[in-house]
């Protein structure tokens, strides 16, 4: 075995990266940077090499930033072979070969799975393609939903009150259009943050002059003869004029190239990797060749009672992908496991909102420090007498003392720091929706619903 740079192998042979977007972009450089220095490849379905998806629900539909001025910053030459614009369609694990839709076929040694996740639908496709309906998840979606926008439409419709859907509401408000956000569940951000913050959410969006509407759903999406948009049914037997709407149902993992291949891969949960990144196979066991990062893995963590979590988090994309670089690099002996504590930020409403942890696993929550009303707080999130997360609004710098607590277990209600600890705080019910599936996936950024409002 040649080993080099960190004790990493140079006998890897051909390395393909299928996705080109964060998590591929980070795990690719990370090679290079342990020295790796064979044949690396990035096949890609989108046309553009990889950008960021946070600026595409904030500075990209205020106008702040162009659609196509969000390329990720690039840490080091790449020296790499780029398939943009092709589709992997097929994975054949015993010949080592990707197949791309244009016909060809990719071979590798070591594959890195990094298709991540794509907006789930609005249900109906007639009412799906008329104009002025769409979902956000890529460059296109958010510039196509900025050209609506300028377009001053009379109102525009949010369907789903996730952090994308509130996020879509905030820069209405900002660009003072019209907004309803539609939600079936209680409050907004329910299923990641529970009830009670949703709560707090909730006013947050009415005091900035959203109608937010809970408990309600979209029956109906009617147009013109044009194929415009003109009006939103609800489920409450109200009729909106709207000219735009976005569902923010969730998303699906990019799974489907994985028919057929014996991977345990699924759209709605990913594909399953152990903690070390490694695929597992429909057979329970996992590969050696085969690893996975980003949205579209799903991967145990001993925090959280090795639930197989799959994290849609930025910051999860970037750290998961090193790890699995690392792995895919050295030698078995040198494997790390990936054990993040998984972190997510959001920007709505002039409110920073950070989390850590995983506030969703909790049962119940308290306000540890801060105040409610004014929208500058922390709240710790339990399980069991366990600290598992918290949520800070406008108190970012609290962030890293919780993550520490919570990587060491620490009791809940945590002793909290700083001076500012409400008088009469007492841990109550979370309030999360009741769990009807096995498992997790923190959305945080896409609503943490797996069917449509
Ligand atoms: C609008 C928006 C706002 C967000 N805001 C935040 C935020 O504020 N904070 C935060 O923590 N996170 C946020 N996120 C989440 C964050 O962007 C994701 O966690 C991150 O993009 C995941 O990176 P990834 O590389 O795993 O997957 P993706 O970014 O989904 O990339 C996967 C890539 O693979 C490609 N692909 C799919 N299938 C195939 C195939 N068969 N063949 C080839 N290529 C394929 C896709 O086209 C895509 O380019 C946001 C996401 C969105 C959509």
């Amino acid at each position: 075995m040649t080993t080099s740079v960190a004790g990493t192998r140079q006998d890897l042979g051909r390395v393909v990266i299928v996705g080109a977007s964060l998590a591929a972009l980070r795990a690719a450089e990370a090679l290079r940077e342990k020295g790796f220095s064979g044949k690396l490849t990035l096949i890609g379905e989108e046309p553009y090499e990889p950008y960021d998806r946070p600026p595409l629900s904030k500075q990209v539909l205020t106008g702040y930033a162009p659609a196509d001025q969000t390329a990720l910053p690039r840490r080091c030459r790449l020296d790499a072979e780029w398939r943009l614009g092709v589709a992997a369609v097929g994975l054949d694990l015993a010949a080592q070969r990707v197949h791309l839709a244009d016909g060809q076929k990719v071979g590798f040694d070591r594959l890195l799975i990094a298709t991540g996740a794509r907006a789930r639908p609005w249900p109906n496709r007639a009412e799906a393609a008329l104009a002025g309906v769409g979902v956000l998840r890529t460059r296109d979606d958010a510039a196509r939903l900025r050209q609506y926008l300028v377009a001053k439409p009379r109102r525009v419709l949010t369907i789903g009150a996730g952090f994308i859907g509130s996020e879509i509401a905030s820069v209405c408000r900002e660009l003072d259009l019209p907004v309803t956000v539609v939600d079936r569940g209680g409050a907004p951000l329910q299923n990641a943050l529970g009830g009670v913050i949703g709560d707090v959410a909730a006013t947050l969006q009415r005091q900035h002059g959203v109608d937010l509407r809970c408990g309600v759903t979209v029956t109906e999406l009617e147009g013109d003869e044009n194929g415009r948009l003109r009006r939103a049914h609800l489920s409450d037997g109200t009729t909106l004029d709207v000219e735009v709407a976005v569902a923010a149902l969730g998303s699906l993992r990019n799974t489907e190239w994985l028919q057929g291949s014996g991977l345990a891969a699924d759209s709605n949960w990913g594909v399953a990797c152990d903690a070390a990144c490694r695929a597992f196979g429909l057979n329970g066991i996992v590969t050696d060749n085969v690893f996975v990062a980003g949205d579209v893995a799903r991967c145990p963590h001993p925090l959280y009672d090795f639930e197989f979590l799959g994290v849609e988090h930025w910051s999860n994309a970037v750290a998961q992908a090193e790890v699995a670089a690392h792995n895919m690099a050295c030698a078995p002996a040198q494997r790390r496991l990936h054990l993040a504590v998984p972190t997510f930020w959001s920007a709505q409403f002039g409110v920073n909102i950070k989390s850590v942890g995983v506030p969703r696993f909790a049962d119940e929550v308290v306000v540890s420090q801060g105040s409610v009303d004014k929208h500058r707080f922390v709240a710790a999130y339990g399980r069991q007498g366990r600290l598992v997360g918290a949520v800070t609004f406008n108190q970012g710098m609290w962030l890293d003392f919780f993550e520490r607590l919570i990587a060491e277990s620490a009791p809940f209600p945590p002793v909290a720091p700083g001076f500012d600890q409400p008088a009469d705080a007492q841990p109550v019910p979370a309030r999360f929706p009741t769990q009807a599936l096995p498992g997790f996936i923190l959305t945080g950024h896409e609503q943490a619903e797996s069917e449509p409002s």
